[in-house]
């Protein structure tokens, strides 16, 4: 068994040496001056340090142990991975004061916070304002596996995928950053009769919306992702233009970007509420001070429901915890592996450095905001990889962590303004697939902002579509088929 690398802090902005000061112009310096991102699977460029994904190198691994899934989850990685989100010990506040007044104040900085305050300030909208009380994407955004895709089945889900992934496509130009796109694809692997049907609707559902996805056999499964067992397996669907990049790099690339058109992004700054006058937003009182302005937006991720509570407007958005795994480097990898999840049990895998980056849904997993590691989903992965690749079980385990899923009733985003409280909008809920569509959510919301049309129609979100949900009525529900 290999020795292999431990990781012992968790993937975040923060992390590295540069961001412990989290200044506006630290950040927006980065922006401008880091190196393109080397890459993070497969492929020559996929690693610069002995295959270790870059991920891992980006959160200081330093220590050295052993790890090998059948034998067990090594101990010492779950007790090493910290409960990694501890602004106090990262973050220092920032000392300068707040400005009194903002056009838009934007409530948390992860991926989605960032893309609303980039598209708000290419706009031409001054005095953009993000809040962050911790470090950019230091919530989920920089705990997501990076997949993205828009092979959905729901027509909405779709097209912002869609959007997105044309965004992610030109990401180097706008906002101007390399992000490591590896379109190679996402798989998913079905050995169910009416998962089979499920699959075909959706796939023709979204060819009709333009999106080039199709359904294949197993031969072909075996062709793209050799790693997978095929005996039983019915078909797969497979959209080749989806694929993965590095969360962290998105976040630098909007957030360097909107400083640049101006914004004001501050970190180290928790929002404690949201002040009303004659029934409207009014303001926001802050860690470090009260800010008035007309419009808050909520992008708050797993903590939504705390800040849709201050200005009165409920939010069903509930935290879950989720893990994931990396794998030690493994001789011969097949390149240009893709996004590969058995639908069944949802465990997936994509190339990461020169191993894998795996995980899967736990559904004995209690809603809770824990962000600590432990092995008590390690059988049912095990289980999982034996059946539809028996071949990783052999392979080591170089660490993980834990982040949380922001789930909604119908696993479905909430986006829209409030009709109850003008001037409160909202855009969270994304039930794990949030990295992926927020370059379009972000064209969205400022539409939104603006009074403008929206560039997709997203009135289907709105949270009140679970007050006829808690009348007795699903009718607009819109429950997603495709969960990862
Ligand atoms: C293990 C894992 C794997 C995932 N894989 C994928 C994937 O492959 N593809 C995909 O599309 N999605 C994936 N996701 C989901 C994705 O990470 C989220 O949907 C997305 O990051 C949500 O972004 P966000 O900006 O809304 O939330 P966050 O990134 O959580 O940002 C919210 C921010 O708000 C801040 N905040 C909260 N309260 C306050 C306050 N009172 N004042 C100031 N700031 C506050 C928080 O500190 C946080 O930084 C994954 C998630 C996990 C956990």
């Amino acid at each position: 068994m290999l020795s292999s690398v431990l990781v012992t802090r968790s993937p975040c902005l923060s992390q590295s040496p540069a961001s412990v000061d989290p200044s506006s112009r630290a950040l927006s310096r980065r922006a401008e001056e880091s190196p393109p991102v080397p890459g993070r699977s497969g492929g020559e460029s996929a690693s610069t340090h002995d295959g270790v994904p870059r991920r891992q190198l980006l959160c200081g691994a330093d220590l050295f142990r052993p790890g090998h899934l059948t034998s067990a989850y090594p101990r010492p990685v779950a007790d090493a991975l910290p409960n990694d989100f501890r602004p106090a010990a990262r973050v220092t506040p920032e000392q300068a004061p707040l400005p009194r007044e903002a056009s838009v104040v934007i409530v948390g900085g992860g991926v989605m916070g960032v893309s609303i305050a980039f598209h708000l300030a290419e706009a031409g909208v001054g005095d953009v304002l993000l809040l962050e009380r911790a470090a950019l994407g230091s919530g989920s955004t920089c705990k997501a596996a990076g997949g993205i895709r828009a092979q959905f089945s729901d027509p909405l889900n779709v097209q912002l995928g869609a959007r997105s992934l044309q965004a992610f496509e030109r990401f180097r130009e706008r906002p101007g950053q390399d992000i490591d796109l590896r379109q190679v694809g996402y798989l998913f692997l079905l050995d169910m009769e009416e998962d089979v049907a499920a699959f075909e609707s959706a796939v023709s559902m979204q060819n009709d919306l333009g999106v080039d996805s199709r359904m294949v056999g197993p031969d072909e499964v075996r062709r793209l992702c050799p790693l997978v067992r095929t005996e039983d397996l019915l078909a797969a669907a497979w959209s080749p233009r989806d694929g993965h990049c590095t969360p962290e790099s998105v976040v630098l690339g909007y957030a360097g970007a909107a400083r640049r058109l101006g914004a004001g992004l501050r970190t180290g700054v928790e929002v404690l509420d949201v002040e009303t006058a004659g029934g409207a937003v009014a303001g926001v009182v802050t860690s470090h001070g009260t800010v008035r302005t007309p419009t808050v937006v909520c992008a708050a991720g797993a903590w939504s429901a705390q800040i849709g509570a201050m200005a009165g407007v409920p939010l069903p958005v509930t935290p879950y915890r989720r893990q994931i795994l990396f794998t030690e480097p493994i001789a011969d990898l097949p390149p240009g592996l893709p996004m590969t999840i058995d639908f069944a049990t949802t465990f997936y895998f994509h190339g990461e450095g020169r191993g894998l980056l795996m995980g899967m849904s736990d559904p004995d997993e209690p809603a809770s905001f824990r962000v600590d590691t432990d092995d008590a989903w390690l059988p049912r992965l095990t289980d999982a990889m034996e059946r539809r690749a028996p071949g990783l079980l052999d392979v080591g385990v170089t660490g993980g962590w834990a982040g949380l899923y922001e789930v909604t009733p119908d696993h479905i985003a909430l986006i829209g303004s409030s009709t109850t409280v003008p001037g409160f909008v909202y855009a969270t809920g994304f039930s794990g697939h949030g990295f992926l569509q927020a370059p379009a959510v972000g064209e969205v919301v400022r539409d939104l902002v603006l009074g403008d049309p929206p560039v997709l129609d997203i009135a289907p979100l709105s949270v009140g579509r679970f007050a006829s949900l808690e009348a007795g009525s699903a009718d607009h529900a819109r429950p997603e088929v495709n969960l990862v």
